[in-house]
């Protein structure tokens, strides 16, 4: 290959880009961490794996004469998100962030920001007994300690031990809606929800459904990804990298 662009994907947002790069007839190249068992895979080719950190990155840029790089990982994926800005800087290989917007609070919402899961963890046992866990399946040692809270623990594949002791696992992936979500929280006596502010309209439904059963949220802020300039659009992303292939 040559005059490639590699996606660090992962998201709806990487999906899309790849997408809109192959039907520009760009030759695309997508990457998965390998975490979920059953990834929703996006057009053009794939591969499936760590590069082995920003040493390994630069290499594989290199080998591979990648043009370009986007990286549209998950907000909260900081790891890939460092080893990205210092592996493309190294290789010299221009890069831009994708990152969708954060969400915004509404009239009605009760939210409470924190900075971190196990600042997520602390805040809990004033706000509620029954706590509908939304963010992720790693990290959720931080909820382990509050043995007297009841979870409902909701995640794509199985979470990493330890979980709290008494909680019930929902194994599942969105796109979410409204109605089900409020039903679900109804159903489980949800009084407090916890999520990462992920951002995008796949897994918003639950703040909607929390409005309006008056069910407070914690919401964990986004960690800092420096290093890189972004664009928060597919559209501007697409633009960018555009302008810096052969087609
Ligand atoms: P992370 O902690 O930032 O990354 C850990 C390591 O996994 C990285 O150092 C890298 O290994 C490898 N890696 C991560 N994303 C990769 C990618 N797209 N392609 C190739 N290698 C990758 O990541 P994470 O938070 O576990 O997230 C893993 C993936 O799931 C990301 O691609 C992200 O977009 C997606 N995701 C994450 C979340 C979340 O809440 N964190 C939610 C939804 C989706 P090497 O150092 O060996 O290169």
């Amino acid at each position: 290959m040559n005059g490639g662009v590699l996606v660090l994907g992962g998201t709806s947002e990487a999906r899309a880009l790849a997408s809109a790069l192959v039907g520009h007839g760009v030759h695309v190249v997508s990457s998965l961490a390998g975490r979920v068992a059953a990834p929703r895979l996006p057009e053009g080719e794939v591969r499936i794996g760590g590069f082995g950190g920003p040493d390994g990155l630069a290499r594989w840029l290199t080998e591979h004469r990648i043009a370009a790089v986007v990286d549209a990982t998950h907000p909260f994926a900081e790891r890939i998100g460092a080893s990205a800005a210092a592996g493309t800087r190294q290789a010299g290989v221009p890069a831009l962030r994708l990152q969708r917007p954060g969400w915004e609070q509404s009239p009605g919402d009760d939210w409470h920001w924190v900075d971190t899961l196990a600042d997520a963890a602390a805040a809990l046992p004033g706000l509620g007994e029954r706590v509908f866990l939304t963010s992720g399946r790693q990290g959720l040692a931080a909820f382990a300690g509050l043995s007297r809270l009841w979870f409902l623990v909701r995640c794509v594949d199985p979470p990493e031990p330890p979980l709290p002791p008494s909680h019930e696992l929902l194994l599942s992936r969105g796109p979410y809606h409204v109605g089900e979500e409020r039903d679900l929280m109804r159903r489980y006596r949800v009084d407090v929800l916890v999520t990462k502010d992920s951002g995008g309209s796949m897994t918003a439904a639950k703040l909607e459904a929390a409005r309006e059963l008056a069910v407070p949220v914690v919401v964990v802020r986004r960690p800092a990804r420096p290093g890189m300039s972004a664009v928060s659009s597919t559209a501007d992303a697409l633009a960018w990298t555009l302008q810096r292939v052969n087609r």
